[in-house]
């Protein structure tokens, strides 16, 4: 079966950026399930999974445009101190998240720590990074309906939710 919209893929992948390795799905072991066609990946992978069958393996390299985005200056905000979980503990470089006004959170990187302040970079830490993934495709079956319904897929063991 060919990998496409409303199809379950199993995938082992792992990401290099500037030459490192940033994350594996090997590290746990586990492969990563994903619905195609709902958004769940950036788009650059999700194109170059099209048509692939269980057994294939590719090497994709994603410019930012097809991955996070490049990165926009204008993206750096000064936030009051008490809007992060541990707030004190944060150091310019780290990684934390942050809960917004209008619901839901997101990864943004410190830039620099004042006495109440914090000033963020909301650009996604991968923006403006070219991705390399290299991809092992385990697995590739029709998405359930739930699954469609979910918008995301459900690996084996997966409980009722
Ligand atoms: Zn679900």
């Amino acid at each position: 079966m060919k990998a496409g919209k409303d199809k379950v893929i199993a995938l082992h992948y792992t990401l290099t950026v500037d030459g490192e390795k940033v994350e594996s799905s090997h590290d746990s072991g586990q492969p990563l399930w994903i619905l195609l066609g709902h958004g769940q990946l950036i788009p650059g992978l999700e194109n170059a999974l099209q048509e692939h069958a269980a057994g294939d393996t590719l090497q994709v390299e994603i410019p930012p445009a097809d991955g996070y985005g490049e990165r926009q200056e204008d993206q750096i905000q000064r936030v009051p101190k008490k809007y992060f979980h541990e707030g004190n503990r944060l150091k310019p470089g780290m990684v934390t998240v942050l809960s917004l006004k209008q619901g839901g959170q997101r990864a943004v990187t410190v830039q620099k720590v004042g006495m109440t302040t914090i000033d963020v970079d909301l650009n996604h830490p991968m923006a403006g990074k070219t991705l390399n993934f290299d991809v092992a495709v385990q697995e590739v079956r029709d998405a359930t309906e739930e699954e469609i319904q979910h918008g995301h897929a459900h690996p084996p063991g997966t409980e009722a939710h």
